[in-house]
């Protein structure tokens, strides 16, 4: 597609989340935001009011009208969206995060977008946090990576295990600061309220030698969101994703002398991260550009996700093979 001065753009799936893309792509500049749809009609008009844009009662009808299209439904109906969308129209797709909830219907998808030859970008939205942007352009070779994402309970996302909700956002981020195949993994995990599992624990082994684990918890007391990254050559991250505080250490090792270590602290703006992620996406589009966050790269963390989840499934059955009675070790 050449450079375009606006581009007309739909969202499908006004929820919790679409509301707030909507809301954005209504501000960004050079587009405008041409339509919502939901199969809740009532939610679709509320939104629609506030923001003074159409709603349409059918997908196809939005679709026609669009150059591009944010897709934030529940996870279970990305694939079948996406192949209805392409099927009507070639056009590029926003697509919520995880791609999908299966490694079969994220196949589904990547096969639809290669064939209608077209662009897609997934809501891998901590790319966006200005302290992780710090960190993958430092040029930091990590060697141990800690990553924790607790959260209080709450009544959101969980038809699916808080491996694919919450730790796969870690799992993303490790990928593509790590930029390793994975070796092992070694995980424990448990269900707490939900019939899935609802905290698991990572040790992952990358065949560069580098070791992350990653802690996600969605039943925490607390809230926390933290990544601390350890490199090769003496370097130190440490960030809070929340507070967008980013401290950095390098130490200095000169023989004889005790070690140098030189200290910064940074605190990002607090820029909305959607707003970076979609304007991202919108640049994409009208120049032709590649996606910041490819179909490809969302497949991968959710292989590792449903992986990790497996296995801390299987931990599980073997805690349960313990008997009270049995003597401890
Ligand atoms: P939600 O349940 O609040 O909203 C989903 C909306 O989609 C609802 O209004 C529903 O009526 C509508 N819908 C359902 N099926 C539909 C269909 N077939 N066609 C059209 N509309 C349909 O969900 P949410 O919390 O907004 O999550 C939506 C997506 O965004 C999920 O994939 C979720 O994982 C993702 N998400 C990502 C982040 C992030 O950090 N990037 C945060 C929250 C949610």
């Amino acid at each position: 597609m050449g450079l375009r001065e606006t581009l007309s753009v739909g969202v499908i799936g006004v929820g919790y989340l679409g509301q707030h893309h909507a809301r954005v792509f209504s501000e960004l500049p050079h587009v405008r935001l041409a339509g919502l749809f939901d199969t809740d009609l009532r939610r679709a008009q509320e939104i629609g009011t506030r923001l003074k844009v159409p709603v349409f009662d059918g997908l196809e009808e939005l679709v026609d009208r669009v150059d591009a299209l944010s897709i934030v439904t529940p996870t279970v109906t990305h694939a079948d969206l996406v192949l209805r969308v392409l099927a009507r129209k070639r056009i590029p797709l926003f697509l919520e995060k995880p791609i999908a909830d299966s490694v079969v219907s994220a196949t589904r998808i990547l096969s639809a977008v290669r064939e209608a030859k077209t662009l897609l970008q997934v809501g891998h939205i901590e790319r966006f946090n200005p302290g992780v942007v710090a960190m993958l352009e430092s040029g930091v070779r990590p060697a141990y990576i800690e990553a924790q994402r607790l959260s209080p309970f709450g009544l959101r996302a969980n038809d699916v295990p808080v491996v694919v909700d919450l730790m796969i956002h870690d799992i993303d981020i490790i990928l593509a600061l790590v930029r390793s195949k994975i070796q092992t993994m070694r995980v424990v995990g448990t269900p707490a309220i939900t019939p899935h599992i609802d905290l698991a624990n990572a040790w992952i082994e990358f065949e560069n030698g580098c070791l992350a684990q990653v802690t996600a918890s969605r039943v925490s007391l607390e809230k926390l969101r933290k990544i601390r990254v350890f490199d090769r050559r003496g370097l130190y991250f440490s960030l809070n994703y929340d507070t967008r505080e980013l401290s950095q250490a390098s130490v200095r090792l000169d023989p004889g002398a005790l070690p140098e270590i030189s200290r910064t602290k940074r605190t990002f703006e607090a820029e909305e991260p959607l707003k970076r992620e979609l304007g991202t996406f919108v640049t994409s589009v009208r120049e032709g550009l590649p996606p910041h966050v490819s179909g490809e790269e969302a497949f991968q963390a959710l292989e590792v996700a449903l992986e990790v989840n497996r296995l801390a499934e299987e931990s599980l059955l073997r805690f349960r093979d313990l008997k009270e009675s049995d003597p401890l070790p």
